[in-house]
């Protein structure tokens, strides 16, 4: 089993066989992206998932990736092949465009927002333009190279600090419609600052009273992953990670709004910051890239998978690879191949991780988990146990990176969902509350046992933090299967 998780894009192109063959393949949670994918055929993609997760068929969490606020250029007839060195106009008004070059930008303050040697990304990058000349109602660039120009084509402003909108309607349909479906994480795209975040909050806050929400046996507030794709997420990272649920290191983005050759210093930097916290961070764009058209993966992609593992991410993903890759199947084998193989030479010091002392109680947890991963490194522990309610212990367990794997037992579903993306974690159904009552203790290591996850002799440490009534009563207990 391994503990980092693997993350897969899909389209609602899949298929109920393909769906079951990436899941058997080794994927952890599916992502939907929303930047293409349209309710009314993701639904049922949905509803196959959640059928498929309770026939037990497969155990694959969701992940909703929201479009946001994004800037684009305007429609074309034709595309146009733009020059090196060529100069051309970029326009914010339709109407005042003459020539077969000049382009449209969606963003209405361009002209006010950019100056004289300022650069702008086009087409995800492939396009560099120089701002030369700013002009009343157009800016004058140059092209730095050759490129040719379609439709409603991407616009990254590096460096620059752009007014726009933090909630777009369609995201918000989007997360109505997350709401809606029963997804289980949505990842925010562009996040700059800790507002953003607080307004996706409140957004959701506000429409779970009004909307019929998915089934849920237990209130579940949405996990929210923030994308950090440009320089001022960056700038604002520390608020940032403190405000949310996990963060994913977007290197498509980040790799164009920042320059390139810095992109490794700001994921280690990305992953400082999440240790700090505790918090859950997902490696994502071009793992295994080649694989989208090739059998075969470069040596250096597969480098790039060994190397986040041994970062300790929690999860790796996979964008085109499994989305409109031609082998998405093999990609998702040999990234679960080298994680395992990484994970082998892995050992993590729980010391490095979660440093950061919040008040007196959660202080109190961190202590104790902390050191029951101590104890199960030292014993040679086969696995770790918690009970958990909420999820939160099993999210601190995964803060500290454990070494063992770690079955966390819920009585509830939606909990279990919630900690798929965990690092390490593997959620457990219980029948009853899941207080770490002897009873209960006894109940987790018989089905540990049934299911060949421990044979006789193993050693288990058990970690429980629960309420007895008004009494908290933490538990680090050692046990020997019988
Ligand atoms: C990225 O930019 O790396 C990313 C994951 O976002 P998207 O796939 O939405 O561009």
């Amino acid at each position: 089993m391994n503990k980092t998780k693997i993350i897969a894009t899909i389209t609602d192109a899949y298929t109920k066989e393909k769906l079951i063959a990436i899941a058997q393949a080794g994927v952890n949670i599916v992502r939907l992206n929303f930047s293409h994918a349209k309710h009314p055929t993701t639904k049922p993609l949905i509803d196959l998932i959640h059928q498929l997760n309770k026939q037990g068929t497969t155990n694959l969490g969701i992940l909703l990736d929201t479009k946001w606020p994004e800037v684009r250029t305007g429609e074309r007839d034709q595309p146009y092949l733009y020059q090196r060195d060529e100069q051309f106009r970029i326009f914010t008004d339709q109407t005042k465009m003459t020539e077969h070059s000049d382009m449209f930008c969606d963003y209405a303050y361009l002209l006010e927002d950019m100056k004289v040697w300022d650069t702008i990304a086009i087409e995800s990058g492939l396009m560099n333009v120089v701002v030369q000349e700013v002009h009343s109602d157009f800016l004058l660039v140059k092209s730095e190279n050759t490129c040719e120009i379609g439709s409603r084509r991407h616009m990254n402003f590096p460096g620059i600090s752009l007014r726009l909108p933090g909630l777009t309607e369609k995201d918000k349909a989007d997360l109505i419609f997350w709401l809606e479906n029963g997804i289980d994480y949505v990842a925010a795209s562009f996040i700059r600052n800790q507002h953003n975040l607080e307004e996706i909050r409140t957004f959701l806050t506000e429409s779970i009273q009004t909307v019929k929400t998915f089934e849920a046996t237990t209130p579940t507030f949405p996990q929210i992953i923030a994308k950090i794709e440009n320089q001022e997420g960056i700038s604002n990272l520390e608020e940032i990670v403190k405000s949310a649920d996990g963060i994913m290191i977007a290197r498509g983005d980040l790799g164009i709004e920042t320059p390139i050759n810095q992109l490794p210093y700001y994921q280690k930097y990305i992953l400082d910051v999440c240790f700090k916290y505790g918090r859950t961070c997902i490696m994502a764009t071009e793992l295994l890239k080649s694989m989208t058209n090739s059998p075969f993966p470069t040596r250096a992609e597969v480098s790039d998978v060994y190397n986040s593992v041994i970062a300790r991410v929690d999860a790796v993903m996979l964008s085109d690879e499994t989305a409109i890759g031609k082998f998405p199947i093999e990609t998702v084998k040999l990234m679960k191949e080298t994680v395992e193989e990484a994970e082998k030479h892995t050992i993590n010091k729980h010391k490095d991780f979660d440093i950061q002392r919040e008040d007196e109680a959660s202080l109190g947890k961190k202590l104790l988990v902390k050191h029951a991963l101590f104890l199960a490194d030292e014993l040679k522990a086969k696995c770790v146990i918690v009970f958990t309610h909420t999820g939160s212990l099993a999210k601190m367990v995964a803060g500290f990176k454990p070494n063992q794997n770690v079955f966390a037992f819920t009585p509830y579903p939606e909990i279990i969902n919630l900690m798929r993306i965990l690092f390490g974690i593997q959620g457990m159904k219980m029948k009853q509350r899941a207080d770490h009552t002897t009873e209960n203790q006894e109940i987790a290591l018989q089905m540990l046992l049934e299911q060949g996850l421990v044979s006789s002799g193993d050693k288990i440490v058990i970690i429980a933090d629960k309420k007895r009534g008004e009494k908290t009563d933490p538990l680090i207990r050692v046990t020997i299967v019988e």
